[in-house]
């Protein structure tokens, strides 16, 4: 990386828009802990989600007299965990198969486990601190309209039934139920559903106050958190002659650390621009509406303009309510601009789409278009999480590409980059697939 000099670009756009559960700013959107910026720090993160929140709390449960400076370019939580769909569940359930094809069996479980484990710590990490965000344990439907994903699926479901009875003890998702195409029209109420499955162990919150939340504990832990403070440029000091450690560079001042932590998801490739062959930005734009009686309701979501077939839809079904959330990939957008709203994507989610799949007998008449908003994603090459020291760069540690199922993994992979850097690399090895490791990269080039 030579000076780890970084070019003015990639910044967060200055004037996001605001997803619905940003529509009340939080006590502290625009905190900064001391009036001006510290002029040293042992630790320096960058990005306040839920991955930097949840690194600094853990690392000042680790090390309590540590100081932490956390920088974020814009409001506290406004990237992309301020503005997700707020499912929380293990995921790629049916990517198990690919993933002990294309890694190992021991990988794929591995990766099952981090997720399960990341769901269930999160989750009651939130009850034992009180943190109030609309925690709810939900039942996610995967809906299918199409026969031949839906074979694919129920294979991945019979070759992980094969595991968890070879391995007992392995932690394979056990607890699904699959629907029938009669189940999935009369009680799913999708006249063209041809058959679903859902998974126990989901919930839907509120990821903006989950990770302001966050943010606070770690406040009372001693964090200094500086919101609206842009890092413009890192750079490592010996190379300068200064001694050790890295100054970083802010239109508020530069501020020396003796290691820097990036979380900064989608973006992480302008402040350390080796790593950005291997993370870009996706732009995915969502809304939320109702029908009239409020009894059903649609949080879409899309990466680029609407064209194209959904794939799945997923249902998410409270106690009272239900919500069709189509996973629609139509167009991969590059995009870091999150502050402008498509027309066509909310017309197509607010009108068209209820009438399609829930049909007009059960979308009686469309209700009002609660929010529209966009966000921007970060995904890696491999679709895997970037974990660990930077080769080379002493000092300067990662933890980013979450591949827009952040609320399974972040929690965990915080984890994993603490115990590394508290020198428990071994014992984290037991647990972090080595596909999630920042030395991948090397065979790639980095
Ligand atoms: C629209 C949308 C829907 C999604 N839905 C889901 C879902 O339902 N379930 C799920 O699991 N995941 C979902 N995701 C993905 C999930 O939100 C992310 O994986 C997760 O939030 C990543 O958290 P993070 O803390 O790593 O990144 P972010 O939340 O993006 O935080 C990074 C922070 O870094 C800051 N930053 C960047 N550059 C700088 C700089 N130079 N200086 C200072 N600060 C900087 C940013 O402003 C930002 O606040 C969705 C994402 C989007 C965009």
């Amino acid at each position: 990386m030579g000076g780890a000099t970084a070019p003015l670009t990639g910044l967060p756009h200055t004037n996001p828009a605001k997803s619905y559960w940003q529509r009340n700013p939080h006590r502290i959107a625009d905190l900064r802990s001391t009036d001006s910026l510290p002029k040293s720090s042992k630790y320096i993160i960058i990005g306040s989600g839920i991955t930097g929140g949840s690194i600094a709390y853990k690392l000042l449960v680790h090390e309590p007299a540590a100081s932490i400076v956390l920088l974020e370019a814009r409001q506290a939580a406004s990237g992309a965990t301020g503005r997700n769909g707020g499912h929380c569940r293990p995921g790629d359930y049916d990517k198990f198969s690919a993933h002990v094809e294309r890694f190992s069996l021991e990988d794929a479980l591995r990766m099952e486990k981090l997720e399960a484990d990341n769901v269930k710590l999160l989750t009651k990490f939130i009850k034992e601190h009180g943190i109030e965000c609309d925690l709810n344990e939900v039942e996610i439907v995967e809906m299918f309209t199409d026969e031949k994903p839906f074979k694919y699926v129920l294979g991945v479901l019979e070759a992980r039934k094969k595991v968890a009875e070879m391995r007992k003890e392995a932690p394979v998702l056990r607890e699904y139920r699959i629907w029938s195409a009669e189940e999935t029209k009369k009680e799913l109420l999708i006249p063209s559903g041809v058959g679903a499955v859902s998974l126990v162990g989901g919930y839907q919150l509120q990821p903006y106050l989950v990770a302001c939340g966050i943010l606070e504990l770690a406040i009372e832990k001693g964090l200094n958190l500086q919101t609206n403070t842009p890092v413009t440029k890192i750079l490592k000091l010996s190379e300068d002659n200064e001694g050790n450690g890295w100054k970083v560079h802010t239109d508020r001042g530069d501020v020396f650390a003796e290691k820097v932590i990036l979380a900064r998801n989608a973006y992480s490739g302008a402040l350390y621009p080796d790593l950005a062959e291997f993370i870009s930005n996706q732009r995915n734009d969502k809304c939320a509406s109702s029908d009239q009686d409020q009894r059903l309701s649609i949080l879409g979501s899309s990466q680029g303009p609407v064209s194209g077939k959904p794939q799945i839809l997923l249902i998410i079904i409270n106690k009272d309510t239900r919500a069709l959330w189509e996973k629609a990939i139509y167009l991969r957008a590059s995009s870091i601009e999150d502050s402008s709203i498509v027309p066509e994507i909310t017309e197509y989610f607010a009108h068209k789409l209820p009438k399609r799949f829930y049909g007009r007998e059960n979308w009686r008449e469309d209700g009002e278009i609660i929010q529209e908003w966009s966000g921007i994603m970060g995904y890696t090459f491999d679709r895997r999480p970037i974990i660990g020291e930077a080769p080379g760069q002493n000092g300067l540690w990662v933890c980013v590409g979450f591949n827009g199922h952040g609320m399974a993994l972040t929690f965990q992979s915080a984890e994993a980059l603490v115990q590394i850097l508290d020198g428990k690399e071994k014992e984290v090895d037991k647990w972090l697939s080595s596909c999630y490791k920042i030395q991948r990269l090397l065979e790639s080039g980095l």
